[in-house]
């Protein structure tokens, strides 16, 4: 994936290799907008939530079935988005229950994990999704890495989450004044920090950029506007870079999503109108 082309605003290497499963992708990812303001997935709304196989007692770590105890059960993407906004509203509103964090809980997860979500998100120390998403132990398989971007070693992690683990959501999770996407904004307009010389910031730059490019002129709020991009663009290359993550995705088992976190309010958005912008670079 280091050198896999980005699917917005470039090369449509990706969308041959991704073929015709790439087309779904906008629908899956507006699939996960909770308010049902962009279209569903017409095949993942006709597919009732498959739910897995029973547990097996004492299976080993990172390879077992998820359970149904302690409120654990195996759930669908729906109830994985439910579960997620829940507790984000939760936090948001100075209500957070900080579940799941006691020593019953450590003890319960000790020898299994079955997190109901995986999030990609930011390294940034203001976006951390436990705290916003008020989960405990084992609830969430979190991976962060500066700028929401992903490579092989991160969509790895992600296949390993869904596939090993259970997640049923993938949630990409940009955020409001990147700085990771300032940076990429402030070098491709000419002005790089002289002090990412000889770093390499610019990898992750690279990887940015599509997003940035992708800004319709005119744009107010170039950053806001890139961080949306940039998190849908995540999304999309999760979906096209992972052939068993596809398939679950269009048969129902799986959603793919991406939002943006508000720093000052707390709240986590699906992008909007990046799907209809992807239709569009798909035309
Ligand atoms: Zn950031």
């Amino acid at each position: 994936m280091r050198n896999a082309p980005r699917l917005i605003g470039l090369s449509r290497r990706g969308l041959i290799l991704s073929g015709a499963g790439l087309l779904a992708a906008p629908l899956a990812l507006a699939e996960g907008v909770p308010d049902g303001e962009s279209p569903a997935n017409p095949a993942a709304v006709r597919r009732k939530p498959v739910h897995r196989a029973q547990p097996k007692p004492h299976a080993a770590e990172g390879h077992a079935a998820p359970t149904d105890h302690d409120g654990e059960a195996a759930s669908s993407p729906e109830e994985a988005m439910q579960r997620l906004m829940a507790g984000n509203a939760r936090y948001v509103s100075a209500r957070a229950t900080h579940p799941n964090l006691d020593a019953a809980r450590r003890q319960l997860v000790a020898s299994g994990q079955h997190p109901f979500a995986s999030i990609l998100a930011c390294a940034d120390s203001r976006v951390a999704p436990e705290l916003i998403f008020d989960q405990g132990l084992g609830d969430l398989f979190v991976v962060r890495v500066a700028g929401n971007v992903v490579d092989d070693a991160i969509l790895a992690s992600i296949e390993y989450s869904v596939i090993h683990l259970g997640s049923t959501l993938v949630m990409v999770l940009g955020h409001e004044r990147c700085g990771a996407v300032k940076a990429t904004v402030d070098a491709l307009a000419g002005h790089p920090s002289e002090e990412d010389a000889d770093t390499r910031i610019g990898a992750l730059a690279k990887l940015i950029a599509p997003a940035v490019k992708a800004v319709p002129i005119n744009t107010v709020d170039v950053v806001d506007s890139a961080v949306s991009l940039n998190a849908t663009n995540t999304a999309v290359e999760i979906f096209a870079g992972s052939r068993p993550l596809r398939e679950r995705v269009l048969a129902g088992k799986l959603r793919i999503v991406s939002a943006r976190y508000d720093l000052d309010d707390g709240r986590v958005s699906p992008t909007r109108g990046d799907p209809k912008m992807l239709m569009t670079s798909l035309g």
